[in-house]
């Protein structure tokens, strides 16, 4: 597959996120103006609601760009996903005969303010890849015993907060919560200590559940994917998760990258999942590859200070693929909907610099991180701003996903309520 030409001459660069062979999906607004539908292309963003109003673009159960969020689309089906990407390919291809219609619906996305791009219907977050679920276990139970039994035959996951998901640039306060150290008997209620980043991948629903689905069916559910960091609070989390998992360690944000970048753009890129060392129960059984081969990069920067990468990994490294799980998640009879979003659980590749959280990175705080600028880290420092970036790398271009951040605030004031009576 290469490179698809525009006549946005910035959408041809092999270094933007956004070429003619992506095209994805956000929400926008220009001077506080009211949230509106675009479409990532080079470094403009096309006005999709504008287009459609102007009738440039028609959908079958139009009109469907004009509420400020894509679930109409999701809800309308593959079908409509289909004909709206083949339009806007047409509309934005080079030489296309309707450019000088479609020129006035560009703006500039340095002038723009990203929102999120879809109404979040509930979000579940999974444990999917092996390194990261190894790593944890060593460091939470026993190197002995590090993949819970049940690992290999379950896509685990829990049921999270859609509340807590929000669009990347959103600060994120370090919270309050219950710590104990492992030596003091009892715990306290004090601002998080450890707080740290998880590098994810999020699976959109596009369609409803009706019933148990396969893995197939799944995989056609899904409408689109975006990077996601599930910011988790260590200290609270190794209090609080047994025996139910993790809760309030996991509900203060959960950050996603603005724009949905299709399944159909990442189709070139599908790989497989790796070999199973527990045969599967039939039902998980995958009937093609179900990964893709996306490189991630986490990044860090002090406040005022430069930027250090501190991992890059593959969605490759995942042993259970967003269909298997969303399959898992149906088998009970649970209804998924539209707009439902999957978190696939941290990636970690084998490498110390491939590992997806400061938790493993750090080894629980036991070997700090030195970043470039000097300073060292075993989990965030308030004012820290962290990254997460991924990108598939085609032949002359790249479909990635813009930009996941999020600057730690310090922990707000304790209520005097909350405060010890002396
Ligand atoms: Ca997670």
């Amino acid at each position: 597959m290469t490179l698809k030409t525009s006549w946005v001459a910035s959408a041809n660069s092999a270094t933007t996120d956004f070429p003619l062979n992506n095209l994805p999906y956000g929400v926008f607004s220009i001077n506080a103006s009211a949230p509106r539908c675009g479409v990532a292309i080079g470094d403009m963003i096309l006005d999709a609601a504008a287009c459609e109003a102007a009738g440039l673009i028609t959908l079958e159960g139009g009109p469907l760009l004009q509420s400020g969020v894509w679930n109409p689309v999701m809800e309308a089906g593959a079908s409509v996903w289909t004909a709206l990407r083949a339009r806007l390919t047409e509309l934005l291809v080079d030489g296309a005969s309707e450019q000088s219609a479609v020129e006035p619906h560009l703006v500039p996305m340095k002038d723009a303010t990203l929102h999120l791009p879809f109404a979040v219907t509930e979000y579940t977050d999974f444990y999917a890849a092996k390194n990261h679920a190894f790593n944890v276990g060593s460091m939470f139970r026993d190197p002995e015993n590090a993949l819970p039994p049940n690992w290999l035959s379950i896509p685990i996951g829990y049921n999270g907060r859609a509340s807590s998901v929000v669009v990347s640039g959103t600060p994120v306060t370090r919270p309050w919560g219950q710590l104990k150290a492992p030596d003091a008997a009892l715990p306290r209620f004090a601002p998080s200590e450890r707080f740290d980043l998880e590098l994810e991948f999020g699976a959109i629903v596009g369609q409803p559940s009706k019933g148990m689905v396969s893995v197939a069916e799944a995989d056609d559910m899904i409408f689109g994917y975006v990077l996601l960091n599930d910011w988790s609070a260590r200290d609270i989390q190794a209090w609080e998760y047994q025996p139910l998992g993790p809760f309030q360690s996991k509900a203060t944000a959960t950050t996603i990258s603005p724009w949905i970048v299709t399944k159909a753009a990442l189709e070139p890129f599908r790989t497989s999942t790796p070999e199973r060392e527990r045969p599967l129960l039939p039902y998980l059984k995958e009937p093609g590859p179900m990964l893709y081969d996306i490189d991630f990069e986490v990044s860090i920067a002090p406040e005022g200070k430069a930027e250090t990468v501190l991992s890059r990994t593959n969605y490759d490294q995942m042993y259970y693929s967003a269909a298997q799980q969303l399959c898992h998640h149906t088998s009970s009879g649970c209804v998924m909907r539209v707009g439902d979003l999957l978190g696939s659980g941290t990636i970690s590749g084998t490498a110390k610099d491939s590992r997806g959280s400061l938790l493993e990175m750090s080894w629980g705080g036991k070997e700090p991180i030195t970043l470039d600028t000097g300073e060292q880290r075993s989990f965030l420092a308030d004012g820290d701003t962290l990254t997460l970036r991924g990108a598939a790398q085609g032949e002359g271009y790249r479909i990635g996903f813009g930009d996941c951040t999020g600057q730690i605030q310090p922990a707000i004031d304790l209520p005097a309520w909350a405060q010890e009576e002396n």
